[in-house]
């Protein structure tokens, strides 16, 4: 007889600190493992976490940390986490990225890691479950739903995200997997709240993005100018995103993942 429970550490009810554990059968499955920024009262508060100390005495049945994508607020707790529970983190090649620059940023030394690189295709399994991906569209690549699968049926996570077809192949939501999810025993959906109160459209990323670099390519000195917090030159994801950006003709990228250091910035106004 399959047990299943599922508790979230943050999340709920607030925007920010996103963490989720679905446990199955005793294995359990964290998803997400954001900071919250302290609003304007909490003076020389940097950062909000989860508390995950109730995670600490059941290390050993924790299988891994599913990562959807590289917002702080899904990320940013991992190196406090990660201190007290070195269990393997699973994301895609984007957000690894950034979670390996985050964690260098820290001090950790990532070969004492386990960090495993998936793609939407990717099947991992854990005795009875599986867990699976598919594609989402949201304001930063390589974001993905997470899907796990058991006997008795499937818990589907998407975190945040939007539809919006018309954006970069890496930024498209798979449609087909979804409904391949769909037509299986969906037990539970577990998918973002926060905007869905909004009655307008909320407009696509492209309009944005638009309007960005219009700023940017009118502003004085707009031939050097970079505003960008990404990893590494050196990563061939954020090259390959660099070269759908520069289609412009000024070489400008406007994308901002999160608060980043001036540091890590200015390898990359070198590379652009
Ligand atoms: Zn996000």
């Amino acid at each position: 007889m399959t047990e299943i429970r599922f508790f979230a550490l943050g999340g709920l009810g607030e925007n920010g600190k996103n963490m989720y554990v679905v446990e199955v059968d005793r294995q359990l499955f964290i998803l997400d493992a954001g900071i919250k920024y302290p609003s304007s009262e909490l003076f020389g508060v940097d950062e909000i976490i989860p508390d995950y100390r109730v995670l600490i005495r059941a290390k050993d049945r924790i299988q891994g940390i599913f990562l959807s994508h590289g917002h702080e607020d899904h990320i940013g707790a991992l190196p406090h986490i990660l201190k007290d529970l070195n269990v393997p983190v699973y994301a895609t090649n984007f957000t690894m990225q950034i979670v390996k620059d985050t964690l260098l940023d820290a001090g950790y030394e990532l070969e004492n890691l386990t960090l495993n690189t998936i793609n939407q295709n990717s099947i991992i399994k854990f005795n009875s479950v599986r867990v699976t991906f598919f594609n989402t569209t949201h304001s930063i690549p390589e974001s993905v739903g997470i899907a796990i699968h058991t006997v008795k049926g499937l818990i589907v996570y998407t975190s945040d995200f939007t539809f919006d077809q018309s954006s970069d192949r890496k930024y498209q939501t798979d449609f087909q997997k979804i409904n391949q999810l769909a037509e299986k025993h969906v037990l539970a959906l577990l998918s973002e709240s926060l905007g869905s109160t909004l009655v307008l459209n909320g407009g696509v990323n492209q309009e944005l993005t638009h309007r960005l670099n219009s700023v940017y390519a009118h502003a004085k000195g707009a031939e050097s100018s970079c505003r960008s917090s990404f990893p590494s030159g050196k990563d061939p994801a954020y090259r390959r995103y660099l070269a759908q950006k520069s289609t412009a003709k000024k070489k400008i990228a406007t994308s901002v993942v999160g608060p980043r250091s001036a540091s890590s910035i200015s390898p990359l106004a070198k590379a652009i």
